[in-house]
Order: structure tokens, then C-alpha cells, then sequence
């Protein structure tokens, strides 16, 4: 059996065209290359489920493995295989019109990286590092011959006897001269990590050492010995995958090591599980931050049935959650496709509420059962909640529930709770609560102490985000005003329109109006002082009648 044939696309050459512009992301071809292997033994175990299969289905695997001199990375699998027929159905045809299809697209969109690693390019991308590619496989059909396919990224293809006598497929490229990197133990372990480490079937490269203990020393301890043991490169069941019943806090916090080796174990933690109206699972941290300056955005691992996409989770969580960490897996996700349509997606849209109700629900929830152990987590949680509730109106009107406000005695209101505490003492002449708050409190002591001397509760406010979430309070909260501490004097900070008022004995009547009467030193006036009250005139200055009307002639006339 030898068979040439011309793939019948619209537009010629176009792999030096994919190859161009996917340059700066040709690592993904070996993701795309393993998940197709994953995809072929998940597609026998379940013709083994159903029945249609009725040779041993065996243990799914996958192996990736290279060879320096002959140029040469071959991906391996166990899965259903193809026959002849099937690779000139599915490669020829249907991969190559997925080609064409990112070559049409390309050509509307206004940047170029726009839809680098964004535009599943599938088994093609193959080419972005392969001169040639061998496709050598025998069906799970019975009666199948193995059949190798040979293409040189032309049009060009060739189909002859392939010499696999077990189920499955080899995936071998001929890497290019300007792809020769490939070649190479740690660059390829570092894009299996990278994209496959959560891939639901195990996918092996190479070997790696172990030790064994065997016989004894001359001491009678037993000898450790280093044997060569498969590399496994996934673990296949991730956290994510499981049901959140069968999981102790302990695997939780055991995956995030695995995630982020470096960080502090993280606060807590929202395992999210839903498959209507979309499909969705994932966990996701609340890390544990020293200070503002260390959050750290994209974080969050994007994956789609487990294979590794982005961590650029931007649109599908809101803003805020950036800062969170963990994973995400949905098929729901388009990923092909370019930027501006993932915004609109309407998908995207409904994940990306669903994630900020699930954080606001935990975060409730949390608040609801402990409030002691959410208080004392505050300090840590209150920056995201604070962020949240600046920067989305839907989860400020949730967190109003279980954001706090904590005063310079380190006490925890709710905003209701504090109003409450504040009003009666805080209200000012024209029934406007002022909020008090210390933004350098060591600096603002004196401030505060005096403040609290006249009763006024003092918030702190002291976190970088705080200047935006005291506008974000003053906006959204009826008739209150918030007032930093050193704003005014603690007697002047609240207006409330009180005024002294005293009432004077006779004898201190007498020396009102001796000061009156020689300041004024004349005998025409006549000072008179009544009981002080503000809204009278406690001091009236009267002239006879007829001095007066003398003094306004002298002043029209000029004489007399
Ligand atoms: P997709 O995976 O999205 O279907 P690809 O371009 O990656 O698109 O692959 C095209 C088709 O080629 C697959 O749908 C599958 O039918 C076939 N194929 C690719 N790789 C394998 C493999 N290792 N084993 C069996 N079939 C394969
Ligand atoms: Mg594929």
C-alpha cells in the first residue's frame, strides 16, 4: 500500500505563514500533540465502557520522548489509533481546514498577538517545529493494518504500510533547523510541566532516579541503591476533579504547595463545582500577603478539561479576584478565539459573576460561623474585600454583610454595626454622621486620644487601599462624611451646633459694662448687659435720640 495525494485546501503555503506568527508560542505544539494522544485513550477506554470495544483496553498511556541526533521528538499513545481512512478523514481534512480557519480569521484581526496561543491550531502546529511529520498508527478495528502518513508541511502528503503491531499512535517530528532548542531534556520537562502536569492520563518522559534499598553493608544496614525509575510528568486527578466531600483541608493546602512551592500556606480556600448553565470546577485561594506591594496578579491557572491554557484569567474573574490564586477548568471557555469576543462571550460573562457570588458566599459564610477567626483574618482578607467592594457594585452590595470596619481599639463593627454605634454621639448640626478614622495612627496619637476623649470612636485606615475605600464609603453611605482625625480640633471635628450659654449675676454685669463703657468712652452711649443668650443681643450700645440725630447732621452738613 503506497498512496500519494495533494490536501485539498484554499490556501497554499500557509505553513510558513502559522509558523511566522505562532513563532513566539511554538511550545504549545507538544501540548497540542499530548492532548490529542490523552484525547485517543480517554476515546478507547470509553469504547471499552460501552462495549464497542471488545480487545483489552489496558492502561492508558502516553510517552513523550526525543532523540538529539536523529532530530527526532516522538509522542506515543495507546489510544483507539487511526486507520488509513481515518487519517485522510481527520488529518487531512478536518486538521487542515482548522488551518485554514486560523488563516481566516487572522486575517480580520487587527493584532497579530491577539490570537498567538489563543487559536487552537491542533495537530498543525506540529509544524511550527517540524520540517516533517510521521504519523505511524494501527486502529482498535478489527482486521486494521498499521498505516504510517508522511507530510512536509506542503500540500503534499503520503500514505504507506505503517509497522505498529500494538494499538496506538507515534506522533514523530523532524524538528527543524531553527527549532533544534526542542531537543532537549529541560525544555521539554519544562513545557510537560508547564501545560500537561494535570492531564487526566498519565503521560511519561523518560526516566528519572530513584533509590532502593537492597542487601546490607558490611554493618548490617541496608544498602540504598539508585535505580532508574519512568518519570511520570501529571498527576492525573488533580483536587479539582474530585468531589469536595471526599477532600480534608490537608489535600487542599498539599495542592497548593504543589502550585506555588515558595508561598505561605494560603487563608482559605472555595472549591467551585457547577455544570449548569456552564461547566466549571476549580479551587480557589485566598493567599496570605505580607503587604499590599506583594500581591501578585495572574496567578490563577486557566485549564480546559485539565490541559494547561493561560494564566492570563483576565475577563473571567472580575479584577479584584486577580489577585487570588488556584485553578480554573472549563470547557466552556472559548479559548480559540480573540480577545474582544472572550469579552463577550456569553459564557465568560456568567463564570465570571458565578466566581465573584461563590467569594462573596464564603466569605459570608465564613464571617456567619466564626466571627472570632474571620475577625482575626481580617487583616489579611479585608484588602481583597476592600478592593472588591471599590471596584464591583455587585459585591459591595454583598460584602456589606461581612466587610468591617476596625477601630483604633481594635474592635470589629460591620458598617451597620458601626453606624449604629457612632450615630448618637457623631451626628452633626444638620444630621450628618461623621466617621472619624486615623490613617497614621502612632503619628495621629495625640489626635486620637483627644477624640476620644469627647466619646468619638476613631477607625483605622491605614492600608494603601483605605484612601479609595473611605471615597468608595463616603459615596455610598446616606448623610456621613468621613473626617481624618487631625482634620480639625477634637472639639470642631463634629458641628454640632451647641453654644455656650451662661447667665450672669449682677456683679458680672457691672464689669461687662465698666469694659464696655471705657472702651467706648463717650457719655453719649449708654451700655446696657442682659442675661447672655446667643440668639438676643447680650450687650446692647444705645445714644440718646437726640445726639443721635445732632451727630447725623454734623455728617450730611458738614457743619452744624
Ligand atoms: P482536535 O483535537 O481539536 O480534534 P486536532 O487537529 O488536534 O483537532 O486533531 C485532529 C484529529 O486527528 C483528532 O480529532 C483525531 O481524530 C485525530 N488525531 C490526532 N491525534 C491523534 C492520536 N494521537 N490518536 C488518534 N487520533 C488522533
Ligand atoms: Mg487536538
Amino acid at each position: 500500500m503506497q498512496e500519494k495525494g495533494t490536501i485539498s485546501i484554499h490556501t497554499e503555503n500557509i505553513f510558513p505563514i502559522i509558523k511566522k506568527f505562532l513563532y513566539s508560542d511554538n511550545e504549545i505544539f507538544l501540548r497540542e500533540l499530548v492532548s490529542n494522544a490523552v484525547d485517543a485513550v480517554q476515546k478507547i477506554n470509553r469504547l471499552g465502557a460501552l462495549g464497542q470495544y471488545s480487545g483489552e483496553v489496558g492502561e492508558g498511556r502516553v510517552d513523550v520522548a526525543f532523540d538529539a541526533d536523529k532530530k527526532t521528538i516522538t509522542i506515543s499513545d495507546n489510544g483507539l489509533g487511526m486507520t488509513a481512512e481515518e487519517i485522510k478523514k481527520y488529518i487531512n481534512q478536518i486538521a487542515f481546514s482548522g488551518a485554514t480557519e486560523f488563516l481566516e480569521k487572522f486575517k480580520d484581526a487587527k493584532d497579530a498577538n491577539e490570537l498567538i496561543g489563543k487559536f487552537g491550531l491542533g495537530f498543525y502546529s506540529a509544524f511550527m517545529v517540524a520540517e516533517k511529520v510521521e504519523i505511524n498508527t494501527l486502529s482498535y478495528k478489527e482486521g486494521s493494518e498499521s498505516a504510517r502518513w508522511i507530510c512536509d508541511g506542503s500540500t503534499e502528503f503520503e500514505i504507506s504500510e505503517g509497522d505498529r503491531t500494538t494499538r496506538g499512535t507515534d506522533i514523530i517530528l523532524h524538528v527543524n533547523a531553527e527549532s533544534t532548542e526542542f531537543l532537549d531534556q529541560w525544555k521539554l520537562q519544562g513545557i510537560l510541566d508547564k501545560y500537561c502536569k494535570f492531564l487526566p492520563v498519565p503521560v511519561f518522559f523518560g526516566t528519572k532516579p530513584d533509590w532502593v534499598e537492597e542487601g546490607e553493608d558490611a554493618d548490617g544496614k541496608p544498602e540504598r541503591k539508585e535505580i532508574q525509575v519512568e518519570n511520570k510528568v501529571n498527576n492525573t486527578a488533580p483536587i479539582w476533579t474530585k468531589s469536595p466531600t471526599e477532600l480534608k483541608d490537608e489535600d487542599y493546602l498539599n495542592f497548593y504547595r504543589e502550585l506555588y512551592p515558595m508561598s505561605e500556606d494560603p487563608l482559605f480556600w472555595i472549591h467551585l463545582n457547577v455544570d449548569y448553565p456552564f461547566n466549571l470546577t476549580g479551587v480557589l485561594y485566598f493567599p496570605k500577603v505580607k503587604n499590599d506591594m506583594d500581591l501578585q496578579r495572574n496567578k490563577i491557572k486557566l485549564f480546559s478539561r485539565q490541559v494547561f491554557i493561560t494564566d492570563e484569567v483576565k475577563d473571567v474573574v472580575p479584577e479584584f479576584l486577580m489577585l487570588l490564586h488556584g485553578v480554573l477548568d472549563s470547557p466552556d471557555i472559548p479559548l480559540n478565539v480573540s480577545r474582544s469576543f472572550l469579552q463577550a462571550d456569553s459564557n465568560v460573562k456568567k463564570i465570571n459573576s458565578y466566581v465573584t457570588r461563590k467569594v462573596a458566599d464564603k466569605l459570608n459564610e465564613l464571617f456567619k460561623n466564626d466571627r472570632t477567626a474571620y475577625e482575626e483574618k481580617w487583616s489579611d482578607i479585608g484588602m481583597f474585600v476592600k478592593y472588591g467592594m471599590i471596584s464591583e457594585e455587585k459585591f459591595y452590595d454583598k460584602a456589606v454583610d461581612f466587610a468591617l470596619i476596625t477601630n483604633t481599639k481594635k474592635e470589629h463593627f460591620t458598617l451597620n454595626e458601626y453606624k449604629e454605634k457612632v450615630t448618637p454621639n457623631q451626628t452633626d448640626k444638620d444630621g450628618t454622621v461623621v466617621y472619624i478614622y486615623a490613617s497614621d495612627p502612632a503619628k495621629q496619637d495625640s489626635f486620637i486620644q483627644s477624640a476620644n476623649k469627647k466619646d468619638y470612636d476613631v477607625m483605622l485606615m491605614d492600608s494603601p487601599i483605605d484612601p479609595h475605600f473611605i471615597s468608595k464609603l463616603e459615596q455610598k453611605l446616606d448623610k456621613t462624611s468621613l473626617k481624618r482625625v487631625d482634620a480639625d480640633v477634637a472639639d470642631k471635628l463634629i458641628d454640632k451646633g451647641e453654644t455656650i450659654s451662661l447667665v450672669l449675676n449682677d456683679e458680672q454685669k457691672g464689669k461687662v459694662k465698666e469694659i464696655f463703657e471705657k472702651a467706648i468712652s463717650s457719655a453719649n452711649f449708654q451700655v446696657e448687659v442682659d442675661a447672655m443668650n446667643p440668639s438676643e443681643l447680650p450687650v446692647t450700645i444705645t445714644m440718646d435720640e437726640f445726639m443721635r440725630r445732632m451727630k447725623d447732621m454734623a455728617r450730611m452738613g458738614g457743619g452744624a
